[in-house]
């Protein structure tokens, strides 16, 4: 079998919120649900996500859409609020769109530096689901059934470069974590631990008064 090669379908840069399956979406609400004890939050429901970002990588894509002349907001996924400071902490970001603003109609316009899920598509980091896998093949890329037959040693020829990206993620997430859980064990950073909806609420006033980072 070939190495996978996109066949530009368009699938994965148009139409990408809330593409995940009602189970997956329990399964969102449930580990989110049990991660607000710790102060940490989602801003979006799991019926919204699109594509998630990294805080640099959301910093970058703002940094290229303003060079490039377009529009883009992301949005606060998931966040603390530090009690010391008053200030939001986002720890993650979402695309915020449905269809990606830096498609043009037949290409990415940030190719180089699109972020790791779409470097990683259609093999999606299942860290936060209850596969046993490191990572799963989507079924929303066109292209997915004509590999689904295929063992795992063949799978990982065929999608070597996207794995890669996918394991990087993953990587980089607990980079992120452990990054924050020293923060919080040094008490630099103190989460408010209050009702998801308080919390919401103080997050939007921190983006009114430019509190975030
Ligand atoms: S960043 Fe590029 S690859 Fe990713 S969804 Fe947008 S247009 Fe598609
Ligand atoms: S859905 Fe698959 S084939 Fe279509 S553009 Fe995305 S990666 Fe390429």
């Amino acid at each position: 079998m070939k190495r996978f090669t996109c066949q530009r379908c368009r699938a994965c840069c148009n139409n990408i919120q809330g593409n995940f399956r009602e189970e997956e979406i329990k399964e969102f609400k449930l580990a989110f649900k049990k991660l607000e004890s710790q102060g940490t939050y989602l801003a979006i429901e799991p019926e919204k996500f699109s594509i998630p970002l990294f805080p640099h990588e959301a910093k970058k894509m703002k940094e290229l859409a303003y060079r490039i002349g377009i529009d883009f907001s992301p949005v606060p996924k998931i966040f603390m609020i530090d009690s010391k400071t008053g200030y939001s902490i986002i720890l993650e970001w979402d695309l915020g769109y449905s269809d990606c603003p830096f498609f043009d109609g037949d290409k990415c316009l940030i190719y180089n530096y699109r972020p790791l899920t779409c470097q990683s598509f259609p093999i999606f980091p299942s860290f936060l689901l209850s596969s046993q896998e490191e990572y799963i093949l989507l079924d929303r890329c066109s292209q997915s059934k004509r590999y689904r037959e295929l063992n795992k040693d063949e799978i990982e020829g065929c999608f070597e470069n996207e794995i890669k990206a996918s394991l990087l993620f993953s990587k980089e997430l607990n980079r992120y974590k452990t990054t924050i859980e020293e923060l919080v064990e040094k008490q630099l950073i103190t989460p408010l631990v209050l009702e998801k909806d308080r919390a919401i609420k103080m997050l939007r006033e921190c983006e009114r008064a430019n509190r975030i980072v």
